[in-house]
């Protein structure tokens, strides 16, 4: 299914190529040209993702980030001629996903709108993850295995987060170490593949036919939903 971006945007120019820019990449593209316009579409139309100016006729586009902000978790991207490290940092405080500086790079921020959109069906996921068996509450830390309540370290807990938050993407050995210890060990990952051994005696029924996580071989891990 097609995804929709609201464009909330006054001048012209950028919205000429911001639309055919969107309609290439087979968006459907809502526009609107004031704060309050850009609010009542938001309302109505529920997007996947809005690009905000910040400089609009009517209402300062902060004042829309932040009434959005208190309605949804929506991804929001700033594209403004504000480009000053304040004014960045106040939209980013004030709950905008990410900050654009015009005049931009239209491939770079259609690349961003793509990493905003992966973000946003992840964080859908949360807290409760449930694939096959498997029902992950991350927010109550349990994770089931049809109704039964399994132990897990707090090590194998944080792995096994990793892997479902990037469900169907090989993490490579390096890459988990880092994101679970915070720093690379030269023991040959072999401390990871000991955690890695010890979840997957908790979640598979059989480990040498895993249904839930996937070894590449030299590579590293991949969790498959
Ligand atoms: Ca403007």
């Amino acid at each position: 299914m097609d995804k929709t971006i609201l464009l909330i945007e006054d001048d012209p120019a950028i919205i000429r190529l911001l639309k055919l820019a969107l309609e290439t990449n087979n968006y459907k593209t809502l526009i609107a040209k004031d704060g309050l316009g850009g609010l009542s579409l938001f309302l109505s139309e529920h997007p996947d993702l809005i690009l905000l100016d910040l400089g609009l006729p009517d209402i300062d586009g902060m004042e829309v980030l932040l009434q959005i902000r208190e309605m949804s978790k929506v991804p929001v991207i700033v594209v403004s001629a504000r480009g000053s490290e304040t004014e960045k940092i106040e939209a980013l405080d004030g709950g905008a996903d990410d900050y654009v500086t015009k005049p931009f790079n239209v491939k770079e921020l259609m690349a961003r709108i793509r990493v905003n959109l992966r973000k946003a069906v992840k964080d859908e996921a949360s807290p409760v993850f449930v694939c096959k068996d498997l029902k992950a509450d991350f927010e109550r830390h349990q994770v089931f295995i049809g109704d039964e309540l399994i132990h897990f370290t707090p090590i194998e807990f944080k792995i096994l987060k990793l892997l479902i938050d990037n469900q169907g993407k090989v993490l490579t050995h390096k890459y988990i170490q880092s994101q679970i210890w915070g720093y690379e060990s030269d023991d040959g990952y072999q401390s990871l593949r000991v955690y890695m051994a010890g979840l997957r005696k908790k979640i598979e029924k059989d480990t040498s036919k895993p249904e839930y996580i996937f070894t590449e071989i030299g590579v590293g891990y991949r969790f498959v939903g």
